[in-house]
């Protein structure tokens, strides 16, 4: 093995938790990640030192730094347990609710009886599990 002219980066288990250097991603400790030894700095595997590509920022990434992160990270947040929410009261028709609507007023808005009547519905077109 030649290591001269080669990147300094290695793959390597994160013995302790780390920052992609290139996208700010969480890197949890236990995951595998590059480490580059020369600047002691982690990255996400896709994030090599093979294409300068590779280094930009990427597209989804979040600077911690910009206002409004923080409330997109906890809309985004919300919006997941939310669906998780729907998804356990009504396993069936989870999905349906959510693909309908994305807006949780009107679901609040809904009745009991509506999504029980919805879940008739729905049932009669399922076939038995
Ligand atoms: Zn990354």
């Amino acid at each position: 093995m030649d290591e001269k002219g080669a990147a300094d980066e290695k793959r390597m288990r994160l013995r302790y938790a780390g920052t992609c250097r290139s996208c700010g991603a969480d890197l949890p400790a236990g995951t595998d990640a590059l480490y580059e030894r020369s600047s002691k700095t982690v990255s996400c595997l896709s994030h090599g030192a093979t294409s300068d590509a590779n280094r930009l920022p990427h597209p989804e990434a979040i600077d911690p730094g910009v206002p409004g992160a923080s409330a997109r990270r906890e809309f985004e947040r919300r919006r997941v347990r939310r669906e998780e929410r729907i998804r356990t009261a009504h396993p069936k028709l989870g999905g349906f609710i959510h693909a309908i609507t994305d807006d949780p007023q009107s679901i609040r808005s809904w009745s009991a009886g509506t999504i029980d009547r919805l879940d008739h519905v729905l049932a009669s077109d399922l076939p038995s599990a």
